[in-house]
């Protein structure tokens, strides 16, 4: 029984996908619904938009306005770098400071089921319009349907079907993302069946013109459509590139790559130094949502103290990079933002070990073990107080100048001929990271 019901769901969302209902009078297979149909050739592809009362539509569910439409028509035929550039720029508008205004007008009970399914995937929030200028507003309508990012003033985001899913996959259409199958790199992934297609159906499988690629085609994404989508005769209009079907297809969450795109789009950021030495402070811009956040540290040694991002350098650290990690949770979902940062060396923890068993009596720098001297960002000088020369290791390439040595990329130095009969020597040493320049000198006394 519980099977059944699972499985009649899972056909009725495939069946529903993200277009309208197919038997409604408005169908824009039966032609009723649109005033025109405009076909464009863009970089050797057609594209077909249909236009209704000065909506164009990308797809079935996908509006853009005049504005994104004449967009679209200077990229025809000659395009110019002018045309590209403002396509890039101005084609989406995505909505400024990470925040949707909304005015749910509908009586569609997963309209804020499906709002927290994105908030608590990004960084976003979705806040009750009151007076701002910019909104969506979610109505009753006979078919499922959004405007492609923000307009400007009012949009309307058409529910037809009360699943969280679905209300989702139009919440993105209005914060600005496509189908995933109208990438410009589509036919990498993707074989489309036009002729399987029903008649007046073909603009739901456009290409976006788009310069570049969006990385891993993404077919579990929540804006893929399914291998008979628009299909007349039950036959595969889409199939993946080996000839298999999407079995990944699904209405029921945004996937890992969705949720990266909108985080790439509306950005949550780690702000802070990308070093810090002795401590450093960071915090997160562009969080919106109520979420919950948690600082950590990745790699090397460095510690983390206090509850607002706030690094201090273990004072045992050679230093070296490592990643800030700030994990967002809301709803019991989490997402991480990581930021590379250097962390400078302390030199207290620096030891040495001597020998005497080599040609030259050597010294070796270590912190734990011996150190590997990064030459770009990390170096020593060494001195010696008893004008005994000093020299690097043999492997070692600066030159040795009177008795003061400056040192990167070796862990350690030895005593010029003759010394082969002292016990010990006096040096100073100081310690150069770029996160923290000098170090003061330090006094060491070495004996062999
Ligand atoms: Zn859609």
């Amino acid at each position: 029984m519980k099977l059944s019901l699972l499985k009649l769901t899972v056909l009725l969302l495939v069946m529903l996908s993200c277009s309208k209902q197919v038997d409604n009078s408005e169908g824009g297979k039966n032609g009723n619904k649109f005033d025109q149909e405009y076909v464009l050739n863009i970089d050797g592809n057609r594209i077909v938009i249909k236009e209704s009362n000065g909506k164009y539509y990308f797809s079935e569910d996908e509006i853009l306005s005049e504005r994104q439409f004449n967009i679209l028509k200077s990229l025809q035929n000659n395009s110019t770098t002018k045309a590209r550039s403002v396509y890039t720029s101005e084609f989406i508008k995505y909505w400024p400071n990470n925040i949707i205004y909304y005015k749910n007008s509908s009586t569609k009970a997963n309209v804020s089921n499906a709002l927290n399914h994105i908030a608590n995937r990004t960084g976003v929030a979705f806040v009750e319009r009151t007076n701002q200028t910019n909104y969506i507003e979610f109505v009753n309508a006979n078919e499922n349907s959004s405007d492609v990012g923000m307009q400007g003033g009012k949009q309307i985001v058409n529910i037809y079907n009360d699943i969280t899913g679905i209300i989702v996959h139009e919440v993105l259409h209005a914060m600005g993302f496509f189908h995933e199958m109208v990438r410009s790199d589509r036919d990498n992934f993707i074989n489309i069946f036009y002729s399987n297609i029903e008649n007046g159906q073909s603009h739901n499988f456009n290409v976006r013109p788009e310069a570049v690629s969006g990385g891993d085609f993404d077919f579990g994404s929540i804006m893929m459509y399914s291998s008979y989508a628009f299909s007349k005769n039950n036959q595969p209009t889409i199939l993946k590139k080996n000839g298999t079907e999407i079995t990944e297809y699904q209405r029921a969450e945004m996937s890992a790559l969705d949720a990266f795109y909108v985080r790439e789009k509306y950005p949550v950021r780690i702000v802070g130094p990308d070093y810090f030495c002795p401590s450093g402070t960071y915090s997160l811009e562009g969080l919106k949502s109520d979420a919950v956040v948690t600082w950590a540290f990745s790699g090397n040694s460095a510690l983390y103290s206090g509850s607002s991002g706030v690094f201090n350098r273990n004072p045992n650290s050679l230093g070296g990079e490592g990643s800030i990690v700030a994990t967002i949770t809301r709803n019991g979902v989490s997402f991480e933002v990581n930021k590379n940062v250097y962390v400078g060396l302390s030199p207290s923890g620096i030891n040495y070990y001597s020998s005497s068993a080599l040609v030259n009596k050597s010294v070796m720098l270590k912190y734990g073990t011996d150190i590997t001297w990064n030459p770009s960002t990390s170096y020593y000088e060494v001195r010696s107080l008893d004008g005994i020369l000093i020299s690097p290791m043999p492997n070692g390439f600066n030159p040795s100048q009177n008795n003061s040595l400056f040192v990167s990329g070796v862990n350690g130095f030895r005593l010029a001929d003759p010394y082969s009969g002292i016990s010990s020597i006096n040096v100073e040493i100081r310690y150069y990271t770029s996160a923290c320049g000098w170090t003061n000198w330090q006094r060491m006394n070495v004996v062999f």
